[in-house]
């Protein structure tokens, strides 16, 4: 995809705070952090969100929650961390290549609410 922002980061031609790459799945930092850890795991492969996994893709996004406990541990969440995808405008989601944020370092509340 020409104009998406982390199609742009995978191809380097944008920079990222890059902290787990592989020939599947690029993990970077949140630039804008809403806690002390704050990680977004991507597919090198454009999927724009959830509601595009086709069968052919399901391999490649379980292996983002994969990637995402080696980070939480290579981190030291070790009291715990939160994984969300936003999908679509109610969840607030802003990129549209799908993405798994990390989150941790801090204790959180649930159920999020509302804006
Ligand atoms: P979402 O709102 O779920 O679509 O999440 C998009 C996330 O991407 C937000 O948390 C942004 O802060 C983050 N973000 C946007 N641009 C960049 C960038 N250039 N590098 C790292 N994170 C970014």
């Amino acid at each position: 995809m020409t104009d998406c922002l982390f199609c742009k980061i995978v191809d380097k031609q944008i920079k990222a705070d890059i902290v787990h790459e592989d020939e599947r799945a690029l993990a970077f930092r949140d630039i804008r952090p809403a806690a002390p850890t704050h990680v977004l795991v991507i597919p090198r492969q454009h999927i724009t969100s959830i509601d595009e996994i086709g069968s052919e893709h399901e391999a490649d996004v379980g292996y983002l929650l994969r990637i995402a406990s080696q980070i939480a541990a290579r981190e030291g969440l070790t009291g715990g961390y939160r994984t969300v995808f936003n999908c679509g405008p109610d969840a607030g989601q802003s990129v549209f290549h799908i993405h798994l944020h990390v989150l941790g370092g801090r204790a959180m509340g649930w159920p999020p609410f509302p804006r």
